[in-house]
């Protein structure tokens, strides 16, 4: 692939790992053609995870190490075990006790006993 002066960004969704292209283009000032057609351009969330924050879900992601409100662990150290699970913010800020800030995207890497006792939670609720 010869490259170009504008690359497409992707992004991977910080919830799934799913790596998904964006229609934002990245262009370099000097017009050098520098980037493959594709760049990573970190985190994102794709559509499906986009949605279930709009309509005020946090994921909790299965994951190990857990890592809560830890940011001294960076989302990508921690491995995804496969189990995701969405509950409704006001819920987990009562679970937790604690407020999700705004301008982060609602996420929370978490153990699997967690994760467990959620979906018996919900399990008991359906
Ligand atoms: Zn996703």
């Amino acid at each position: 692939m010869t490259k170009s002066y504008v690359t497409i960004i992707d992004r991977v969704c910080i919830v799934c790992g799913t790596q998904y292209s964006t229609n934002e283009l990245a262009l370099d000032k000097h017009l050098r053609a520098k980037y493959e057609q594709h760049t990573l351009g970190g985190w994102g969330a794709c559509d499906t995870h986009q949605k279930l924050a709009d309509d005020e879900y946090v994921a909790l992601v299965e994951s190990e190490p857990p890592m809560y409100g830890n940011k001294t662990v960076p989302p990508e150290d921690a491995v995804r075990l496969g189990r995701i699970v969405h509950i409704k913010k006001n819920i987990f800020e009562e679970m937790f006790d604690t407020k999700l800030s705004t301008d982060r995207f609602p996420v929370c890497f978490v153990e699997a006993e967690l994760v467990d006792h959620i979906e018996k939670l919900q399990g008991a609720m359906a």
